[in-house]
């Protein structure tokens, strides 16, 4: 990425921050986020912020952005595009009859529907190159529309700002599932679908049938949302062309409906069993995405954190209690149950897995009940948590689970773990058997 492309950027970061970086640390830290992790420009730009206590409320107004990075319902966005439809409608808007103008915009980095709802205010027309500041955005269908509203100003460009082979074209950016991230416009995929959802929902006042569910290949899985009967089945492996990408709770989506083309392909590729067994996916990997479903790592268990252990809960809101205490319904009669919050590491990054009861019991290999006694008999709860700590502090683990990121990092509500011998010990007590039955 050339230097001029970021130097407003670096500056804006360095107001955000105050001051507290030079511009080189800014440029480095953003350039590793942009380049190494793949971000967005705006997503980097809020990474390096957050990362050093900034404000990022005052950002995403007031620079100019590629499309491909403007989210859903942002109420000010400034941009240059070039004008690839344009197209009249008239309508009836509060009785009212009034001329809108629709079309598409494209740039560099993807094409967008567009709707100015007082043309009679602008002057553009197919084939213009336009700077646009104060549009806003809304979401149909998991992708972004751009709106021209009354604050919106529209002002001509040298038509060779953007050429109109430099409109991105289908087909798009071809990634694998783990690649995926909001910001990259138009994406093409192959996997196999695990599984298909039919529900109703209603659009905009109108009751639509959509198919959800889970699409695989070997580096992942994703969430997908078809918006229109491309008559998807558990288990086909299909190309999806043109498909968008939304983040929910800071895990990526796919999104596509009739605008996106859907294929079958013949070819070698994983079963769907196979798939299902998730491979390992490195931590870094998953901060760099904000999330990520369903998803696996291996590493090592660093801590054993507090509250992990025996634990009583409110019966009402099933809030951990402190001394017998919930934080909302005061001094409750608890019930029992068993946790594990345990901090993995895979050298790439860390991850607080939560580990509820039956997974505790599982990898512990002792039961609720048990721990009760045990607990009777020392008049304390705190040996459940030093076993705990004995046990599982270094050992190697397998985790699954939905990986969420937030302000303190990444957490994961684990579906499956699984504590791994490590092989090297496994080699030395193979060695010592053979030396025992050599002798
Ligand atoms: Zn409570």
């Amino acid at each position: 990425m050339e230097d001029d492309k970021l130097a407003p950027h670096i500056q804006e970061i360095s107001r955000a921050l105050g001051n507290k970086l030079s511009e080189k640390e800014i440029e480095d830290e953003l350039r590793k986020c942009i380049e190494d992790y793949n971000l967005s420009i705006p997503m980097a730009k809020k990474t390096v912020v957050k990362r050093h206590g900034g404000d990022t409320g005052s950002f995403s107004a007031g620079f100019q952005r590629k499309l491909a990075e403007l989210r859903p319902n942002e109420p000010n966005v400034d941009f240059v595009a070039r004008v690839v439809t344009a197209n009249e409608k008239a309508i009836e808007a509060r009785g009212e009859k009034k001329t809108i103008w629709y079309g598409l915009l494209g740039d560099e980095s993807t094409t967008l529907s567009y709707t100015a709802w007082d043309p009679q205010n602008l002057e553009f027309a197919k084939g213009d190159v336009i700077s646009v500041k104060g549009a806003y955005t809304k979401e149909y269908r998991g992708r972004v529309e751009v709106h021209f509203g009354n604050r919106v100003t529209v002002r001509k460009e040298d038509p060779s700002t953007i050429g109109v082979s430099d409109v991105a074209q289908g087909p798009p950016k071809v990634v694998a599932i783990h690649q995926i991230q909001e910001g990259m416009g138009y994406v093409e995929t192959k996997g196999r679908l695990l599984s298909v959802d039919e529900r109703e929902v209603n659009v905009q006042g109108e009751a639509k049938t959509i198919y959800s569910g889970t699409i695989a290949d070997e580096t992942g899985k994703i969430q997908y949302t078809a918006w229109s009967d491309f008559k998807l089945k558990p288990g086909e492996l299909i190309k999806i062309s043109r498909a968008t990408v939304k983040s929910w709770r800071g895990i990526p989506q796919l999104n596509f409906d009739e605008r996106a083309d859907v294929i079958r392909v013949k070819e070698k590729f994983p079963s769907a069993d196979e798939l299902r067994k998730t491979s390992i996916t490195p931590i870094a990997e998953v901060a760099s995405r904000g999330g990520a479903a369903d998803v696996s790592v291996r590493g090592t268990i660093i801590e054993v954190r507090d509250g992990s252990g025996l634990i009583m809960r409110c019966p009402e809101c099933k809030r951990a209690l402190q001394k017998s205490m919930c934080k909302i319904h005061g001094r409750v009669e608890g019930f029992p149950d068993l946790r594990i919050k345990a901090v993995i590491d895979d050298g790439s990054g860390s991850v607080s897995a939560i580990i509820g009861r039956e997974l505790t019991e599982r990898l512990m290999d002792f039961t609720l009940e048990e721990c009760m006694e045990k607990a009777r008999q020392s008049m304390s709860f705190e040996s459940i948590k030093d076993s705990m700590d004995d046990a599982l502090t270094f050992k190697i683990i397998d985790a699954t689970g939905n990986i969420t990121a937030d302000t303190y990092g990444l957490s994961m509500i684990t579906k499956e773990a699984e504590l791994k011998v490590p092989d090297t010990m496994g080699d030395i007590e193979r060695l010592l058997v053979e030396l025992e039955e050599s002798r």
